[in-house]
């Protein structure tokens, strides 16, 4: 049964009229499963409440950051506690300092430093690998995404080893021509652009584990091979994990796979989860890199909110909290609801492929390339009415499924029994909605 809308349809028409398509960030419009964005006016632990008083088991967790469910009373607690204190001084405080500890003892990075969100952080990673190799090209995946960098939205060009070209209005040819756009998961792609430009490239971005053309893990030694490739030819790795970091698991997608191998990214970025719900994201790695930052070195960047202590604080309390049994509960439920939709979709006889890195996961309604993802030429064919109808039938069944058939679903240490059980009960429908849908 379709829900009432109606307070979020006034809603929705009041903020058209002063927002560009009426939201700050394109996918909530629901562009790309069509209906009226729900418009939330509250949440706690794994529910949403929307602005007609409807509920609904939120499976995407702010796109990642509400790895605790949200309202979590002691980072409420502490929240509280520091806008007690004031909000903003534009001066160093003690939060930052342990926030920083933190990431450093849990992460590959000996030093970091804090930024707003996960455009700055891969914006200024990238300047600082520029920086300190005084080389000038970058090397990204399609599919991937980090933030909406200028020199980072940016398409293949004509062929593999060619310079890319703007991927949005806006983006000059000359902030796209110093980049190069690689299928992921292709070595010999690798190879053959480190060859053709030797001593030109600044450094490769990839993230940890592409989770925004839905959940494309890396094949197994796939990160490894490219930090190695990296330093065999004086490139830094960037390790893009604003999304993976204390998510795919405690200690990222790197705990998956780097801490077990062996090997260190150059520089890693975070956001999400380390902000605990606030604007916070944070840039970090090598030490003698790290240094080549301003105030300490010559590569310049700043920011008047960068550090915010509500922010820190909020970032400190949630990582404190997230023990490993925060992320056995998640991936338990994760598995849980992973099977049941795929059990459903099969019954129903809808072609879909599941992939999962760590606790995150997505479902593709395409067959893959014979029953696998693994680049963005692949999760493109997905059936993007097939899964409009399988949103829209899940949301009438109380579940907030992400807007848009590329991206991960997301779960929190709140999803309880009561909530888990909602989502397999709202499966079977939903996957026969897709199947009537499927083109
Ligand atoms: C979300 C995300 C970003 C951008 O972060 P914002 O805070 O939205 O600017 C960058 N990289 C990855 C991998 C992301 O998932």
């Amino acid at each position: 049964m379709p829900r009432p809308t109606t307070a979020s349809a006034a809603l929705f028409e009041r903020a058209r009229a002063v927002t560009p398509g009426g939201v700050n960030s394109p996918v909530r419009a629901f562009n790309a499963v069509g209906g009226t964005p729900r418009f939330i006016r509250s949440a706690a632990g794994a529910w949403l409440t929307d602005a007609d008083g409807n509920e609904y088991v939120d499976l995407i967790c702010s796109w990642g950051p509400m790895l605790l469910g949200h309202a979590h009373p002691e980072v409420q607690a502490r929240v509280a506690e520091a806008v007690a204190r004031g909000t903003s001084y534009g001066a160093p405080t003690e939060p930052e300092v342990e926030l920083a500890e933190e990431i450093v003892a849990r992460t590959p990075v000996e030093r970091v430093r804090f930024v707003s969100s996960g455009t700055e952080a891969t914006m200024s990673a990238i300047r600082l690998a520029r920086g300190f190799t005084g080389r000038d090209v970058v090397v990204k995946f399609a599919g991937c995404y980090h933030g909406h960098v200028d020199s980072l939205l940016a398409s293949a060009g004509s062929g593999l080893a060619t310079f890319a070209v703007p991927g949005t209005p806006g983006v000059p040819a000359s902030s796209t021509e110093l980049t190069l756009v690689l299928p992921y998961n292709d070595r010999a792609a690798v190879e053959k652009v480190f060859a053709e430009y030797p001593d030109r490239i600044a450094c490769l971005i990839t993230e940890a584990a592409p989770g925004n053309m839905g959940v494309v893990p890396p094949e197994p030694g796939f990160n490894a091979f490219l930090a190695e490739t990296c330093t065999r030819h004086g490139a830094l790795f960037v390790s893009d994990e604003v999304m993976t970091g204390f998510r795919a698991s405690k200690l990222g997608q790197w705990g998956l796979d780097g801490a077990v191998e062996g090997w260190r990214p150059d520089l890693v970025t975070f956001g999400k989860v380390m902000g605990g719900g606030f604007p916070a994201a944070a840039f970090g790695g090598r030490a003698d890199v790290m240094s080549r930052l301003a105030p300490e070195g010559p590569v310049y960047q700043a920011g008047t909110l960068s550090g915010n202590p509500i922010a820190t604080t909020a970032g400190l309390a949630t990582l404190r909290l997230a023990t490993d049994e925060v992320y056995a509960h998640i991936g338990a439920a994760a598995d849980t609801i992973r099977a049941a939709a795929s059990d459903a979709l099969t019954a129903a006889g809808v072609t879909h492929v599941v992939q999962a890195t760590g606790t995150m996961f997505s479902i593709f309604f395409t067959g893959g390339d014979g029953g696998r993802v693994r680049d963005f030429e692949d999760a493109s064919r997905t059936d993007s009415a097939a899964y409009a109808a399988f949103f829209h039938a899940m949301l009438d069944a109380g579940v907030y499924l992400p807007p848009s058939a590329y991206e991960a679903w997301f779960l929190s240490a709140a999803h309880d029994d009561r909530a888990v059980q909602t989502v397999l009960d709202a499966l079977p429908g939903a996957a026969r909605a897709a199947a009537a849908a499927q083109a």
